[in-house]
């Protein structure tokens, strides 16, 4: 059969599918959020399954305080922030970046944190601060910036520890029970680092069943289609549709790579709170390159929109279209939440695609 045979086939299939009994899966990845729609993969969903939006999207998980701190150390006399675009639109407590910005502040927008430290090279009487929030994916990127910064002795360079770790957080879901999740679609970018053995704790501890899924459309075809059979057949197996890309094992050097520079901690989620060593902080011996230590500032006591709730989306406990304010008064163009921000985040994706 040729791919687009593959392909008509699993889509009939999955359309076709018989479901008896409600069924709700949540997707741990912010890039399935928008690829299930930007694909028509969820148009086709048979009746009765539901999809929910898990804590996936490292900048919607990123909570106001962390955003308060950056905007508090962008006021400091010479001070550039260097981030990635998602988060400069985001809303913080009382600003965003964008508005600091507007107001004079310096914010630099990057594609990776190696630029950043272009920055601080051509700009050596400033201090560039770089936001360094994402999941195992992106990390080992940021350890490998530290250890340059410190073999070319880059003095005015530091990061704002934000990382976090997926693992610990699908497990305080589960812990927490407000939701009941019949099997999860895994995040294949995280599970290329982390390897498909990292999961196999939902199976066995939790019995859910799970399956590391790509990113096109044949994936999550495939995908869904082998989570779907696994809950009808009563089966806690984890297993891995992405195989052309994730190990069992991970990538065993990347995983080195960052825990030679970070190490895990306890970490604050936006709507979960501080989950168990689920987050990522620079070894003691990269104290110079933390800007929570080299940098004393004042930082407001954190406040969330009352109307928003993005907390309770990535919990999945609501999809977008239940929160009042999705599309009315929160959009695009004037974000409430990060949700409606990040290219990742769930409101943007059903703004975009699913209304
Ligand atoms: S629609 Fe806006 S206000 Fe509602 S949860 Fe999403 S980001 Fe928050």
């Amino acid at each position: 059969m040729t791919n687009e045979h593959v392909l008509a086939h699993d889509a009939e299939k999955l359309k076709q599918y018989q479901i008896d009994s409600d069924i709700c899966i949540m997707e741990v990845c912010g890039t399935h959020t928008t690829e299930y729609f930007r694909t028509g993969v969820k148009d086709i969903f048979p009746p009765r399954l539901r999809l929910v939006d898990g804590p996936g999207c490292p900048v919607c998980v990123t909570p106001n305080h962390y955003l308060d701190h950056a905007i508090a150390l962008a006021g400091q006399k010479d001070c550039i922030i260097a981030t990635f675009g998602d988060m400069v639109k985001v809303p913080s407590s009382y600003s965003s970046l964008a508005r600091e910005s507007a107001g004079g502040a310096r914010v630099e927008v990057v594609y990776s944190p190696v630029d950043a430290l272009d920055i601080a090279r051509q700009n050596p009487h400033s201090e560039v601060v770089f936001l360094s929030v994402g999941f195992e994916t992106t990390a080992p990127t940021e350890a490998v910036t530290v250890q340059q910064a410190r073999e070319q002795n880059l003095k005015n360079f530091s990061l704002l520890p934000g990382n976090k770790l997926t693992v610990p957080a699908v497990k305080a879901l589960l812990d927490a029970e407000e939701v009941n999740i019949d099997g999860f679609i895994l995040p294949g970018h995280v599970s290329a680092i982390i390897g498909t053995n990292a999961w196999k704790f939902l199976g066995s501890e939790y019995n859910k069943p799970a399956v590391v899924t790509g990113f096109d459309d044949h994936d999550l075809l495939k995908g869904t289609l082998l989570l779907l059979t696994l809950i009808s057949e009563n089966k806690p197996h984890v297993l891995n549709e992405y195989t052309r890309v994730v190990r069992d094992g991970g990538n065993q050097h990347a995983m080195d790579m960052i825990y030679s520079v970070f190490d895990a901690d306890d970490s604050e989620w936006r709507g979960i709170g501080v989950i168990p060593g689920s987050g990522l902080l620079l070894k003691d011996e990269y104290a110079d390159f933390d800007a929570t230590k080299k940098f004393t500032v004042d930082i407001p006591e954190p406040k969330e929109h009352p109307g928003c709730r993005c907390g309770e989306l990535l919990r999945g406990l609501i999809l977008p279209t239940e929160c009042p304010l999705f599309g009315k008064g929160c959009n695009p163009e004037h974000p409430i939440g990060p949700c409606m921000v990040s290219t990742e985040g769930p409101c943007a994706a059903y703004y975009k695609y699913g209304r």
